[in-house]
């Protein structure tokens, strides 16, 4: 049997539900965090947790359970379910109140959802030995991508279009023509000089905790790492290119909209990261 939790509950997961009139439902008035569990243990566990505290800082939404509470009722989620490699998604919204778009005037409780679900590892491996295909897509989000907020109906736009052109990911343009992030992972290129980009974390995009994990890695190899957006153009000459995210780690691009990046095989510095980052996790 599967379970969720639910505002201090463990709950059938088919049973587990929410009010009509939460502020997620209602607003999208919700923070969320996404944690990878490998062989029993969160990924990166602090690096998710300070986000999650930013993130409902940023809205002003009260944090409703200490990290030691959260990280037990994960732990205990994670032991009913019977998984011990997959993920865990933590949904906190403001709460249910009576719809008005203004926070309610009474404080309310915020509403605590959790899930978690087993993950194939292996086809993950798999899919990286191969490498992706991304297309881009104009990017059509707020200006606080930053906050980790459930309000991802761009990100599920520039997914579906990515799975309609037969990619796996989708690359976001911004009004400048450079390449933000991913619907949902941070975007790389090494270019042919050999450095290391990424676009730089201000508001534009989700500060990644696996990218932050990267510049640690790249900095204990000596490796330089440029903060700025890059030109879909720049990424079709690049001699590699990769995503990162909790769930894919480091997976290589291998094509951008349709463009073989160098000799259409993942790249080698793009490997080792990914050797890295997994050795290290
Ligand atoms: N950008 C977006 C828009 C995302 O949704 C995610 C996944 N949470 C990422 C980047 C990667 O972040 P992380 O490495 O923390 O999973």
């Amino acid at each position: 049997m599967r379970f969720a939790y639910v505002n201090g509950r463990f709950l059938p997961h088919g049973e587990a539900s929410i009010h009509v009139e939460d502020r997620g439902f209602q607003f999208a008035d919700a923070v969320y965090e996404v944690w990878s569990v490998r062989e029993g243990k969160l990924m990166d566990a602090d690096g998710h947790f300070d986000r999650l505290e930013r993130s409902l800082g940023e809205l002003r939404i009260p944090t409703p359970r200490s990290r030691a509470a959260l990280e037990h009722i994960i732990g205990e989620l994670l032991r009913r379910n019977r998984i011990r490699n997959g993920l865990v998604y933590l949904q906190i919204s403001r709460g249910q109140a009576r719809r008005d778009h203004a926070f309610p005037k009474q404080a309310v409780q915020p509403t605590i959802v959790l899930t978690c679900k087993r993950l194939d590892h292996a086809a993950a491996e798999a899919r990286a030995e191969r490498g992706i295909a991304v297309v881009t897509v104009p990017d059509q989000r707020w200006a606080r991508c930053d906050i980790k907020t459930v309000n991802l109906l761009p990100n599920v736009l520039a997914k579906q279009a990515a799975h309609e052109a037969g990619a796996v990911e989708a690359w976001q343009v911004d009004r400048d023509g450079r390449i933000t992030e991913g619907s949902s992972t941070n975007a790389w290129i090494v270019t042919k000089a050999g450095k290391l980009v990424t676009r730089q974390a201000d508001h534009g995009i989700l500060h990644g905790i696996t990218r932050a994990r990267i510049f640690k890695c790249a900095q204990d190899v000596g490796l330089e790492i440029e903060e700025r957006g890059f030109t879909p153009q720049e990424a079709y000459e690049a001699r590699e290119a990769f995503l990162t995210s909790a769930t894919s780690f480091v997976t290589p691009v291998v094509s951008i909209d349709n463009h073989s990046i160098a000799n259409g095989e993942p790249g080698l510095l793009t490997l080792s990261l990914r050797e890295a980052y997994l050795g290290e996790a």
